[in-house]
């Protein structure tokens, strides 16, 4: 069954660049909400108005306009292995998000909690760019381009700041995560799916550290998801008419042969 990765971790920590790693890595696909929001900010769609102030703020966006954004995507890549990057934030979403993967016939296979000091994350936020044309991410002295003004992925010349990425906005970006999504990490342990990776090191150290958890045969041997209870019924069902269609055929013969005056 495609995997279905989440990514838990306060602003900053490096959800989006991971993500996008494990995307060339692994053949997954990134589903990034930050984004979809962002995109719907951008073409003035009904969810990017209602998203904008929030956003703006550092705040949260309603579960309810986040769930349909991401429903929407998902959607269409029913087969394909996911790593969600930035949802779910809140336990409401983690619900919604169970409800969304049941109805595929799919269940999240692990969270996996990036985990970091907040000290370090203003820096990390105020200081970082992306390429306008792929994306790629940068930081004005953690990663800059090999050639200065040229995307090392595209060529790219242009690049952009996010408009919340400054520090005011930071610091109520990780009470937001302090105060509706770290409860997740709780959560998703109790459910036996939490894994937790020090993101504090150079980005290839937590690609690495990632990369031994997501590695395919480690994921569909330890980490596979549990069956449900229905899939678990099906399968008691199919045995109990197996046997009894072996019995019947026994009594069969024993019929047969009794008739034949065999025994
Ligand atoms: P990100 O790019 O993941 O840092 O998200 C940027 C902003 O988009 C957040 O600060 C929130 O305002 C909003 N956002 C993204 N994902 C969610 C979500 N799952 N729930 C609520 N708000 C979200």
């Amino acid at each position: 069954m495609a995997p279905v990765l989440i990514l838990l971790g306060p602003p900053g920590a490096g959800k989006g660049t991971q993500a996008r790693m494990l995307e060339d890595d692994f053949g997954l696909t990134q589903l990034s909400t930050g984004d979809m929001l962002r995109a719907a900010v951008a073409t003035g769609s009904p969810a990017g108005l209602a998203a904008k102030s929030v956003m703006q703020a550092g705040g949260l966006v309603s579960d309810e306009i986040v769930t349909a954004v991401l429903a929407e995507k998902l959607a269409g890549i029913t087969g394909q292995g996911i790593i969600l990057d930035g949802y779910p934030r809140t336990l409401a979403q983690a619900k919604a998000l169970d409800g969304l993967l049941t109805a595929q016939g799919r269940a999240v296979s692990a969270a996996i909690s990036l985990d970091v000091d907040d000290a370090a994350m203003i820096d990390r936020i105020a200081g970082r760019f992306t390429c306008a044309n792929c994306g790629e991410g940068y930081h004005d002295t953690h990663k800059l381009p090999a050639k200065s003004g040229v995307c090392d992925k595209c060529g790219g010349a242009t690049f952009k700041r996010r408009a919340d990425d400054t520090a005011e906005t930071v610091r109520d970006r990780l009470a937001a995560y302090h105060a509706q999504t770290a409860p997740l990490i709780a959560f998703y342990a109790g459910r036996g799916q939490l894994e937790r990776v020090g993101a504090m090191g150079s980005i290839a150290e937590i690609r690495q550290s990632l990369s031994r958890i997501v590695g395919p045969r480690g994921l569909s041997i330890q980490m596979g998801p549990a069956p449900s209870e229905e899939v678990v019924q099906k399968t008691i069902d199919r045995y109990v008419k197996a046997h009894r269609q072996v019995s019947a055929t026994e009594m069969e013969k024993e019929k047969d042969a009794d008739q034949a005056g065999r025994y």
